[in-house]
């Protein structure tokens, strides 16, 4: 019977140390192999040159790089946004997204195919829940955006965990391809450079705050009433506000770092003085940043994108019960870089 082809990205170190090791070679090829991929960002066997041939060809053999196909891209019209629809393996396709702002160059990358949880105005969540993507996957999504600007002659700076996907449900791959992305024998991505994004699964956060780690947490929040909550993010109604905070309090006392909450702002539902009043209530004592960022419209809900003055009249309520916020720019709206839209857009209307 043929052994399966070992998907390279997906391994640890130490894991393709004992491949090879089982293949017979000396300890030095796996460090070879490991700076083909993540250092020289190989795309085929062929190129790694300091491997003898047969080694290349029982690789070619019996392992393979799945190197993700670019199957649509948009560009968005300042040419500082990216976004490409990638095909896996298997035919799923998830999006990842390149964006380049004030000297940083930052890939947004997806951890699941689609998403369990349903979220009203997510087109991720509006498709429902595929497949979880393998470590090797997840990390596919940066080395191909390290690629297009290594031709460029410049670095991935940063990482957001901010695509399709909840990855605290996906979490010992989310977790190994964090890992893989900050090693300096890898990519070497710094740790302050990567954020995790989370819609709020509570026992995730709080395993998250047991690794060690000094990535960024985003807090998807968009509602600080659990009524209003459980209506636009429905894992509240499992997870409410009280443990939701508890588990974020618990986060920056063990990590030390800020917490971003994430509130996409849709016209006379969570614009209201109320809500930033509640929100306010929520933040007190906790090192925290609200990120304040208009709804971007999808085809599966109504909501609209609330109109600057009622924007205006939120972040005056921040302001006077003094929570850090920034408004954030839709960056890519005009190539639909909201969660999921670019898939979205490649497959029929549903009826
Ligand atoms: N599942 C995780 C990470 C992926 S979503 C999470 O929910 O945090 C990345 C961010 O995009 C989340 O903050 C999500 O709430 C937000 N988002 C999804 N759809 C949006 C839309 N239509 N307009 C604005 N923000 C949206
Ligand atoms: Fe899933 Fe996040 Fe979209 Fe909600 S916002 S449906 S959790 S991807």
């Amino acid at each position: 019977m043929t052994q399966p082809a070992v998907r390279l990205y997906d391994l640890e170190f130490p894991a393709l140390q004992s491949l090879l090791a089982d293949w017979g070679e000396p300890a030095y090829r796996a460090r070879q192999l490991w700076e083909w991929l993540y250092v020289h960002l190989a795309t085929d066997f062929d190129q790694m040159t300091n491997l003898p041939r047969s080694l290349r060809e029982r690789l070619a053999l019996q392992a393979t790089l799945g190197v993700p196909q670019v199957v649509d891209t948009l560009q968005s019209s300042d040419g500082e946004t990216r976004k490409d629809l990638l095909c896996l393996e298997d035919g799923e396709t998830v999006e990842a997204v390149l964006m380049r702002y004030r000297g940083r160059r930052t890939a947004c990358i997806s951890t699941q195919v689609g998403c369990a949880i349903g979220c009203a105005f997510c087109a991720t969540g509006q498709m429902g829940f595929h497949r979880n993507l393998t470590s090797g996957e997840i990390v596919a999504q940066p080395l191909h955006f390290a690629r297009v600007l290594r031709d460029e002659g410049q670095r991935l700076t940063n990482v957001v965990l901010m695509g399709m996907g909840e990855p605290l449900l996906n979490y010992e791959a989310a977790l190994a391809a964090i890992r893989r992305l900050i090693d300096p024998q890898a990519l070497n991505v710094g740790q302050r450079h990567i954020t995790l994004s989370t819609v709020g699964v509570v026992p995730g956060i709080k395993r998250l705050a047991g690794e060690g780690l000094q990535i960024t947490l985003a807090v998807s929040l968009h509602a600080a009433t659990d009524q209003l909550r459980d209506q636009l993010v429905p894992i509240n109604r499992r997870y409410g506000l009280d443990a939701l905070f508890e588990s974020c309090y618990h986060y920056v006392e063990r990590t030390g770092r800020r917490i971003s909450f994430e509130w996409a702002l849709i016209q006379g539902v969570n614009d209201t003085p109320q809500q930033a009043q509640a929100l306010a209530a929520r933040l007190e004592g906790l090192l925290a940043h609200v990120n304040v960022i208009p709804l971007n419209p999808t085809r599966g809900y109504d909501g609209r994108p609330s109109s600057r003055a009622a924007l205006n009249v939120f972040t005056a309520q921040l302001k006077r019960y003094r929570v850090p916020y920034t408004v954030r720019v839709r960056r890519g709206v005009d190539i639909q870089a909201g969660c999921g839209q670019l898939r979205q857009r490649n497959r029929p209307a549903s009826p």
